[in-house]
């Protein structure tokens, strides 16, 4: 899962978006509004179509799933499930991208806590402050807070709704690109001074999964052995694995 940056809509389908969000109000004030009939007509309209454009160009040059990162990403998602919450159904946050399997998987789960969301937004949040990898399993697992002696609940109930640790073709892909985030450290550190802006770049290819959040920022940083290709570059060559650290984020 990797952190999203939200971009805006034009602001002729942000328009149109809100007098959609206003009919379906009106409609439901008045007992009447069909959420799925209501949907299904104005996806076809021009505000959601440039909607479903924009994320996927804010998913990457892969059109990833926002939830997974695994497969494609080929279909808005209402992160308030839109049957549930109708009053968020043409709100331009509440839209992600996901693929046919997380949205199957996610139906209308949506567990609140005080009235907030429990499950990651990847526009909002930063997952890997919830949650970890496995690189023996592959698996996307909740993060384990030391101090409380705890998993993170917010991590926890992800994995739970998505069933991040019961996917095998996805560990299979979060396994694939760590071991090719991995061999382009180690390729770094045969240089004697390797290229900051060259070793990005390659990482930033590598990426197809937002690992990087996890190996610079996230609990990757202490899982020996396999910080061991980290380590070595920051110990050694520490600009550079600054500048590593620094720079995936505008990847
Ligand atoms: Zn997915």
């Amino acid at each position: 899962m990797r952190r999203v940056v939200r971009l805006d809509l034009s602001s002729e389908s942000a328009q149109g978006m809100e007098r959609e969000q206003a009919r379906a109000d009106a409609r439901r004030a008045d007992r009447a509004l069909n959420v799925e009939a209501a949907w299904r007509r104005a996806r076809r309209n021009k505000p959601l179509r440039e909607a479903c454009d924009t994320l996927r160009a804010m998913a990457g040059n892969r059109e990833r799933c926002m939830y997974c990162g695994d497969a494609h990403g080929s279909d808005i998602d209402h992160f308030w499930p839109k049957a549930p919450y109708p009053e968020r159904m043409f709100r331009w946050p509440n839209m992600l991208l996901c693929c046919a399997e997380c949205g199957r998987i996610k139906g209308t789960q949506f567990p609140l806590s005080d009235g907030q969301a429990i499950l990651i937004d990847p526009t909002v949040d930063d997952p890997w402050l919830f949650l970890d990898f496995d690189p023996q399993t592959g698996n996307i697992v909740p993060r384990y807070d030391s101090k409380r002696e705890a998993y993170i609940l917010r991590g926890e109930q992800t994995v739970a709704i998505l069933q991040f640790d019961r996917r095998e073709a996805m560990a299979r892909g979060y396994q694939r690109t760590f071991r090719r985030i991995t061999r382009r450290v180690e390729a770094a550190l045969t240089q004697q001074h390797p290229d900051a802006a060259a070793l990005l770049h390659d990482l930033g290819e590598a990426d197809d999964h937002g690992l990087l959040g996890w190996c610079f920022d996230g609990l990757g940083r202490h899982v020996a052995p396999f910080d061991a290709p980290f380590d070595e570059l920051r110990a050694r060559h520490p600009t550079v694995w600054e500048a590593c650290r620094q720079g995936y984020r505008q990847l």
